[in-house]
């Protein structure tokens, strides 16, 4: 064991170095360390130190740069906010937010007793459950029976993720199609 307030040479240091590449430390020395390490507070930085550190971080780009943008002045938004996509905001998303949405959810979930279809779960007071209004025929490709009353079922959350129709998976999976087309042949003349 080396005497107290030994420093190895940078000769040493170097060799230690060469003969450590490429080798991990045992978890029993990782945890030897982290005792021994333990309760200690890292001594402050010296001035010299701190300049070194200083110099070294010149130039470099903070890693939460552009992160607070929202609260600052220059915040933009629309064409011209940097994640600004040209408007693509699914009209899915937009006409969930129709009276007319609503009004069809609604009697979806009533014509259902704000039951799950699935797994029965139901919707009351003291014990909510998420349920969500599941086109059979997609949303987005079926705008004619968007808000006909027979193309919702209402599936609680859980079981509405697992369908092959939640969320846009749909868009370009064929099966999903089949299966809604399945389910209800007959709606679509
Ligand atoms: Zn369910």
């Amino acid at each position: 064991m080396p005497k107290k307030g030994w420093v190895p040479s940078p000769e040493t240091r170097r060799k230690w170095s060469i003969a450590r590449k490429g080798k991990k430390a045992t978890p029993e020395t990782i945890a030897k360390l982290s005792s021994l390490r333990k309760g200690k507070k890292r001594p402050p930085f010296s001035e010299e130190w701190r300049k070194h550190i200083s110099e070294g971080n010149k130039g470099r780009t903070p890693t939460n740069k552009g992160t607070h943008q929202r609260h600052s002045g220059s915040f933009k938004s629309g064409s011209e906010h940097w994640n600004w996509k040209g408007g693509i905001t699914p009209l899915d998303k937009l006409n969930r937010r129709t009276p007319e949405y609503i009004a069809w959810r609604k009697a979806v979930f009533e014509r259902d007793d704000y039951r799950c279809i699935d797994c029965g779960a139901k919707s009351e007071k003291g014990n909510r459950v998420e349920l969500h209004p599941d086109h059979l025929f997609p949303f987005s490709t079926y705008p004619q029976l968007r808000y006909e009353l027979n193309n919702g079922i209402t599936r609680c959350a859980p079981c509405h993720r697992l369908t092959p129709t939640y969320g846009f998976r749909l868009n370009n999976n064929p099966t999903a199609h089949s299966y809604a087309g399945a389910i209800l042949t007959g709606l679509i003349k």
